[in-house]
């Protein structure tokens, strides 16, 4: 089963891709971190990236289909996170599976407000040390800007104020049409993301167990 996570900016989605690899046992791949890394070694990337900014298209669907032929991932049981964010990047993934005799099963919207979303990106720490991601309002720490490790807590780069309007704007301006393409493809499913963690993950279980019974029935 291939799924893809769509979703503002901490909508979510990490935490529940996180969740929903763990139980289906698929492989989780992340743009974000995958840009974070392609970062580290180009400055115009690292650009890009800290200041809320998106990769051009079809540079990222370039990175996205090299890592998948290089990495030997099973292609069946993939979760995709970040990508693809455009219509043309979901076209690129659609067309490069169906090759390879896969597909996408389903893509899945998690919806918050802005409102919602821009108060969690304030609230949002990593660890500078084991890169766990925490949320002082939703997820908080142990301890006051403390990481169960002993880490220190830190804000992402690009969850600066300004970057946060940027990376909203990106969501607004792209990722919208997208839902709306899929929306008229019945390819999508909305989910709201304004509730606890574990309400929400147990409405994505239900939908993804309701899809594997069909394709099981009709195997
Ligand atoms: P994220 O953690 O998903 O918000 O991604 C962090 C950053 O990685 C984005 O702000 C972009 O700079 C880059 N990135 C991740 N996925 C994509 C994508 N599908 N297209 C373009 N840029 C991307």
């Amino acid at each position: 089963m291939n799924i893809v996570i769509l979703g503002a900016p901490a909508s979510g989605k990490g935490t529940q891709s996180e969740l929903l690899t763990k139980r289906y046992g698929l492989y989780y791949l992340q743009t974000g971190d995958l840009s974070r890394k392609l970062a580290e070694k180009n400055e115009r990337l690292k650009e890009i990236v800290n200041s809320g900014k998106l990769i051009p298209q079809e540079e990222m669907t370039l990175y996205v289909l090299d890592f998948l032929k290089d990495e030997k991932i099973d292609l069946n049981n993939i979760l995709f996170e970040g990508f693809p964010r455009f219509v043309s990047q979901y076209e690129a993934l659609e067309n490069f599976l169906k090759i390879k005799n896969s597909t996408i099963n389903l893509t899945i919207s998690i919806d918050v407000s802005k409102e919602e979303a821009i108060t969690r990106m304030s609230a949002r720490r990593i660890c500078t040390v084991c890169k766990k991601v925490y949320n002082l309002i939703t997820n908080p720490p142990p301890k006051d800007e403390e990481c169960g490790c002993g880490g220190k807590l830190v804000q992402r780069e690009d969850d600066s104020p300004k970057s946060i309007e940027v990376r909203f704007d990106y969501y607004e301006k792209n990722t919208k049409v997208l839902i709306e393409y899929l929306e008229k493809r019945e390819k999508l499913v909305h989910v709201n993301g304004e509730r606890p963690i574990e309400e929400i993950f147990n409405d994505i279980v239900n939908i993804l167990d309701k899809i594997n019974g069909k394709n099981n029935n009709q195997n």
